[in-house]
């Protein structure tokens, strides 16, 4: 039933934009078969004929990483369309900003729902096929899983859940050979990260700042820990984020018109 010739399978939520296309077209240059799966059905539907285009064999599908149900869905399509799977790549997030005293619980539910709640689910439901081939499994995390910063309550605490999330499903899978990373970025120009930067006051994000990670950089790190080599790494996290989570000023790549940090010719690539 695979339409793979035999090519792995990888799928990637929150694949249709940003940093989940990044990924999903590093994985299909590499190779693999990539299921692009996002709540907004349609535009998951346009990654994958755009990457169809350039020859990768891609689908779109609707995937809300927050419901069993869909979870249960979607696997069971993988299954039926494409034969397996090989790769899931959490990457679906929110990223909303508050403190401890302006985010409310709604907020929280969501942010956790979506952030930490939804690779559990994912894995849970994705674990019998990941079981036959011996899978991976790469949570996309956030230089905040480590590092906290001020007005990023609930981002910071669903990042900082999602890296022993990571750590435990390494454990628990190291006896079946499934392995399960974290890719860690720092900041990325994504189109709903130009959204929050234009409702805080920069409508010219990314304009003047320094050390921009990319999707592309995102997703070579991805295809990195589904090879042989990247195999070899267990419950670990891999920090794509051009320094920042050892930087010594944990806004330095925000203030490009404040002071200047005396780490930026260690780590501008400009
Ligand atoms: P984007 O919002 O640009 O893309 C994420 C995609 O996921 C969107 O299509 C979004 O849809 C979708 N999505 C949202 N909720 C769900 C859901 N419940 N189920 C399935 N899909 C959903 O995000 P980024 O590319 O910026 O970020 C991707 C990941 O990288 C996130 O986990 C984020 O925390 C992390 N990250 C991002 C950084 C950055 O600077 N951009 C830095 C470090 C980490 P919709 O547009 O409707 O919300």
């Amino acid at each position: 039933m695979a339409e793979t010739n035999g090519k792995p399978v990888a799928l990637v939520t929150g694949g249709a934009q940003g940093i989940g296309a990044g990924i999903a077209g590093a994985l299909g240059a590499a190779g693999y078969a990539v299921v692009v799966a996002d709540i907004l059905q349609e535009e998951a539907g346009e990654t994958a004929c755009r990457l169809a285009g350039q020859g990768v064999e891609a689908a779109g599908v609707r995937l809300d990483v927050t419901s069993a149900e869909e979870w249960s869905r979607v696997i069971a399509e993988v299954e039926a369309r494409w034969g397996g799977l090989d790769v899931l790549v959490n990457n679906a997030g929110i990223s909303p900003r508050g403190t401890i005293e302006s985010t409310d619980e709604a907020l929280w539910d969501q942010t956790l729902a979506i952030n930490l709640k939804g690779p559990w689910l994912g894995i849970k439901a994705a674990l019998p096929l990941l079981r036959k081939r011996k899978g991976t499994i790469i949570n996309i995390g956030s230089t905040r899983s480590t590092r906290p910063m001020p007005g990023l309550f609930p981002y910071v605490i669903s990042k900082a859940g999602l890296y022993g999330l990571t750590r435990q499903v390494a454990n628990e899978c190291l006896p079946e050979g499934i392995t399960c990373n974290m890719v860690a970025p720092g900041w990325v120009d994504t189109p709903n990260e130009r959204k929050i930067q234009a409702r805080h006051g920069r409508p010219d994000f990314p304009a003047g700042i320094r050390n921009l990670t990319t999707p592309e950089d995102v997703g070579a790190a991805v295809v990195f820990l589904a090879s042989k080599h990247g195999r070899k790494v267990h419950g670990d996290i891999l920090y794509v984020d051009s320094g920042l989570h050892v930087a010594d000023d944990a806004g330095m790549v925000h203030l490009p018109d404040r002071v200047k940090p005396p780490f930026e010719q260690r780590i501008d690539e400009s």
